[in-house]
């Protein structure tokens, strides 16, 4: 199953950091990227960890921010100070922040960069409202949906300018539940949609922030079955029973497996 990291998974891992190091001063700080490579913020304590979208914002006494992106395959990992680290090879890891009690270890992000707090906007400020973020706002989110009518949906939903936090599991999960194919122009999308469309995603990920790995979309009336569509090609739609189908949806620069029922689903499809 496609593990990438949505918002939901953002949220829990930058709750989990907070947990872990906010408030405590740092004994150890090491990113094994070129760029910053010599910067050292031993002795200085963690503010807190905010996760914004799909990026995590770690902020350190002295007006610094240590933002990172989670991107396809990358993530964090926090461990007891002294304990076995097994996220990966020693030759992946990015980020290494620790105190006394707890070290959290950053494998394979794409993302590692150190700013003034003050310019974190630079960094950030392009998202769209964040569905998990105390500046959620729905109205905003939909307008910016439906701001070029003849994108398709699936293209819409994932780009974060328009709204922060959704990826593509989350796409495909959408466009079922609102009996549209990702494909279809937002400009087609019938009267009221976006509006509920936009609550179900923020639902979602609200509900399933605190699951790690455990993610569903399905309220859990059959627990071996929690996503509707989305990794299920070939097996039969839970509404209708027609067999899912996959194909790739591309914005141009990457194409992405998408999930689809093609008989409840209205709209063109790839
Ligand atoms: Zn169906």
């Amino acid at each position: 199953m496609d593990a990438m990291p949505e918002g939901d998974t953002v949220w829990l891992t930058a709750h989990r950091l907070h947990a872990a190091l906010a408030g405590r001063v740092l004994t150890r700080f090491d990113l094994r990227v070129p760029r910053f490579a010599t910067a050292d913020l031993t002795g200085r304590a963690v503010l807190d960890v905010t996760p914004r979208g799909k990026h995590l914002l770690t902020r350190f006494e002295g007006g610094l921010t240590l933002h990172s992106h989670l991107r396809m395959d990358g993530s964090w990992r926090v461990y007891d100070t002294g304990a076995r680290w097994d996220g990966g090879p020693a030759h992946q890891i990015r980020a290494i922040l620790g105190n006394a009690e707890r070290t959290a270890v950053g494998y394979r992000l794409p993302v590692v960069e150190l700013l003034r707090t003050a310019d974190e906007e630079q960094a950030v400020g392009h998202l769209g409202p964040d569905l998990l973020g105390p500046d959620w706002d729905p109205a905003k989110a939909v307008a910016n949906l439906l701001a070029d009518p003849a994108r398709p949906l699936g293209e819409a939903l994932l780009d974060q300018r328009n709204l922060a936090g959704i990826g593509n599991v989350y796409k495909s999960e959408l466009a079922f539940l609102a009996r549209v194919t990702p494909w279809l122009p937002v400009g087609e999308l019938p009267a009221g949609i976006p509006e509920r469309l936009v609550a179900t995603a923020q639902r979602l990920l609200e509900a399933n922030k605190q699951r790690f790995d455990r993610r569903t979309m399905t309220s859990g009336r059959n627990p071996s079955q929690k996503l509707y569509v989305y990794g299920r090609e070939g097996r039969p739609c839970p509404r209708c029973g027609t067999p899912v189908r996959k194909a790739d949806q591309g914005d141009g620069s990457r194409e992405r497996p998408t999930y689809w029922c093609p008989r409840c689903q209205t709209g063109p499809a790839a």
